[in-house]
Parts: C-alpha cells; sequence; structure tokens
C-alpha cells in the first residue's frame, strides 16, 4: 500500500506570516550589509572595513543610489545608543551561557566578556545605527530598480 504523505506534512503560511518573513529577511539583509535600508544598493560607511581606525566610523550623508537623507532628522541616531545597549547586554548573555557551559568561573566571564564586547565594538555600532533606521524606513524594491535604471541615464556633461 503506498501512500502519499507529503500532504499531509505541508506546511502552508498564511500569505501575511510569508510577507512579514520576507520583510524581517530583507531588514536583517540591510542591517548585516550596512546597507541602505530603502534599496539596499547604497553602503551607510564610506569604510567596509568596521576595524580601519581612521574612519570606521564615518557614514555617508545620502545613499549613493537612492538618495535617501540617513539622518533622517538632527540627532535621529542618538536613538541607535538604546539599540547599541540592547546588543551589548545580548551579546553578554551570550557569553555567561557558553561561560555556564563550560563551568561557570566569574574570572573568566569577566576577561571573556570584555574581550568579546570590545572585539565586537565597531560591529555594534555599525549594526545598531543600520538597525535603528530600519525601524523606521523600509525596503522599496521598486525604487531601488528605478533608481537603478536611472542610473544608466547619467551621462558625463559635453559628450
Ligand atoms: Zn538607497
Amino acid at each position: 500500500m503506498v501512500t502519499n504523505y507529503t500532504s499531509a506534512y505541508s506546511v502552508t503560511l498564511p500569505q501575511s506570516n510569508i510577507e512579514t518573513m520576507n520583510a524581517l529577511g530583507m531588514k536583517l539583509r540591510s542591517v548585516l550589509g550596512q546597507s541602505c535600508p530603502r534599496c539596499h544598493q547604497g553602503d551607510l560607511f564610506i569604510n567596509k572595513n568596521p576595524y580601519k581606525v581612521e574612519n570606521w566610523d564615518k557614514m555617508h550623508a545620502d545613499c549613493s543610489h537612492c538618495g535617501l537623507h540617513f539622518e533622517m532628522e538632527p540627532g535621529f541616531f542618538q536613538g541607535a545608543m538604546y539599540v547599541s545597549y540592547a546588543l551589548g547586554v545580548a551579546f553578554s548573555v551570550a557569553v555567561v551561557i557558553v561561560n555556564v557551559l563550560v563551568g561557570f568561573n566569574p574570572l573568566v566571564y569577566f576577561v571573556a566578556n570584555t574581550v568579546v564586547l570590545i572585539l565586537l565594538a565597531p560591529f555594534i555600532f555599525r549594526w545598531s545605527r543600520a538597525l535603528y533606521m530600519n525601524f523606521f524606513i523600509g525596503y522599496d524594491a521598486s525604487l531601488a530598480k528605478s533608481a537603478k535604471s536611472s542610473d544608466s541615464l547619467i551621462q558625463t556633461p559635453g559628450v
């Protein structure tokens, strides 16, 4: 007797759940890639290397692809400090969990947590700003495409 189990175990999510997951995936892509939250094409930071000492924290004023002004209002990125704090706590909790799994030692925890937070500080800074921007700005595929197509129309003057 042959029984087809595939239909019994197939999972169909409601369309709204799929759209929510897609939106979260797109935001995650923007945050981890440190790209413009609106078009995902332009870079947020001048230098892609977060450990470049002289300009690790310097951002572009506007998106090079869609023209979005990143600092939407004066002091906008002060809100990212709260996100940065939450990320720091999350990484500290992760270090605690690992430390508990290998046998908790307060001195090892202190040293490990200090090293992890110092090494991740540039990433936490960048991820917090990108996350904070993604709270307010959604991905716009049509804008990304239109901005991309307009790039091809740019001609050098006098040619
Ligand atoms: Zn953009």
